[in-house]
Order: C-alpha cells, then sequence, then structure tokens
C-alpha cells in the first residue's frame, strides 16, 4: 500500500536520533530515583477515550499494529482509552517523519486538538527499526501530557551550552530557542507538575558526553520506567480494582 505523505504537512520539529555510534554510550552511574514531568493544564479528561487518526492506514497494517503495540503499553497504567481509526479525523493525528527514518515529535496532551487540519504527531517511517518502539511511547507520553525528564530543574546534567547548541542544531536542527524549548531544564513553574527526577523515563533524552562537562553521559532507556508509571497513575488515575 502507498501512503501520499507528502501531501500532510510537517507541523513540528523532530527530536533527534540518539544513535552516533558506540562512543558515545557510556554512562554514569547515578543513584536511580523515579518519575517525571506532568503539565495538568493539557490532560485528557478523566476516563475518556482519545481517538486517533491514522490517515489513509488501514487499522489491520503492520504500521499501524506495531503503533498500537507500542502505545498500548501506557494503557495499564492510565483510566484513557486509544481509538485507532482510519481518515484524518482525530483528537490525535499520527504520520510519519519525513525528514529522517528515527526521529518522532508530539504535540502536549490536548495541545493535539489546536490544529486539527496537521498532524499532531510525528512517528518514525520504519516500524522494524529496533528503536521504533521507544519513539512511540515516549512520543505517546508527549501526548498524554508529559514532558521530557531530562528538563527537570533537579537533573543537574552538566550542560556545556556552547556544545549542547551547535550539537541539537546537527542531530536535530533545533535553533537556541529549540534546544531551550526540548532539551535544557524548565523553570520550576506551577505550571508543571514535577515528580521527583527519573533518568531512567522513557521522556529521557540519550545524553551524549561530547555535549556535557566531564564526560557525563546517560543512555537511552527503552521502556516506561517505575517512574513513568507513578506519573500516569497519578495523571490518569485508575478506579481501584474491584475484589
Ligand atoms: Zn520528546
Amino acid at each position: 500500500m502507498i501512503h501520499n505523505l507528502s501531501s500532510i504537512p510537517q507541523p513540528l520539529p523532530t527530536e533527534p536520533p540518539t544513535s552516533l555510534g558506540n562512543a558515545d554510550t557510556q554512562t554514569h552511574s547515578l543513584s536511580r530515583s523515579r518519575r517525571n514531568i506532568g503539565e495538568p493544564g493539557k490532560y485528557w479528561p478523566q476516563n475518556s477515550t482519545i481517538k486517533i487518526a491514522m490517515y489513509d492506514y488501514e487499522i489491520e497494517d503492520e504500521y499501524v499494529q506495531a503503533v498500537m503495540r507500542a502505545a498500548n503499553q501506557w494503557l495499564p497504567h492510565i483510566n484513557l482509552k486509544f481509538e485507532f481509526v482510519t481518515g484524518d479525523e482525530g483528537d490525535v493525528r499520527i504520520s510519519q517523519n519525513l525528514r529522517g527514518d528515527t526521529g518522532g515529535s508530539s504535540a502536549i496532551g490536548t495541545d493535539s486538538q489546536n490544529s486539527p487540519w496537521l498532524p499532531s504527531m510525528l512517528l518514525p517511517r520504519n516500524h522494524e527499526d529496533p528503536r521504533f518502539e521507544y519513539v512511540v511511547m515516549h512520543e505517546f507520553g508527549h501526548m498524554l501530557g508529559a514532558h521530557h525528564a531530562h528538563q527537570h530543574p533537579d537533573a543537574h546534567i552538566p550542560w556545556h551550552s556552547e556544545n549542547v547548541y551547535t550539537g541539537y542544531r546537527r542531530l536535530a536542527n533545533l535553533d537556541r530557542q529549540g534546544v531551550q524549548d526540548e532539551v535544557l531544564p524548565l523553570p520550576r513553574s506551577s505550571t508543571y507538575d514535577f515528580l521527583p527526577y527519573d533518568m531512567n523515563s522513557v521522556m529521557h533524552y540519550h545524553v551524549y558526553e561530547s555535549m556535557t562537562h566531564d564526560d557525563f553521559g546517560i543512555t537511552e532507556s527503552w521502556s516506561i520506567s517505575d517512574g513513568d508509571i507513578a506519573w500516569a497513575k497519578k495523571a490518569y488515575p485508575r478506579a481501584p480494582e474491584q475484589p
């Protein structure tokens, strides 16, 4: 099946790939604390069903099935439901990233509804890439209202500011404002619900040693962490199980 995706505009800057090769993957072992950052003003109504439009894909297509397998990993921890549909009408509209194979992007929470004529989420084209599942879970975290865990004001990542600006310009074509919005710490504002910093969050970027002082690095983790689960349960609490 041929998807004419070039007709769908690309609304959002995409997030960086991580593979720079093996030289940059050493990590410091830090204490493993938990959790995440949410923006409650953009959470979806409790117990609602989010309609997710896949444009011209059929739901039984392998691509959609791969998206669903990854995205649905959030479902046991929240009280929302996802309804995947063909077409362009949905609370969330998913297209593919045409600028590269490994990055994605998503509006935060209900911001997904702001421009219904545009996709609200871009995902990589190749669902067989080993990193695909991680990107889907990460972008669905944004769609649910989560921000980046590495932007926690308590993260204390020793960024080398010039290297982080030049590095992300090269990796993801982010300008300085983009780096401030997507990479550097968020202000301590009541807009956000800061749970304790979690370096294992699926919402955390890979931290390259080339962009920090003292060879500091953190490896991307490709699964929903205990901290992500704690955030999800707080944002969308499920009713207690009936005995
Ligand atoms: Zn992100």
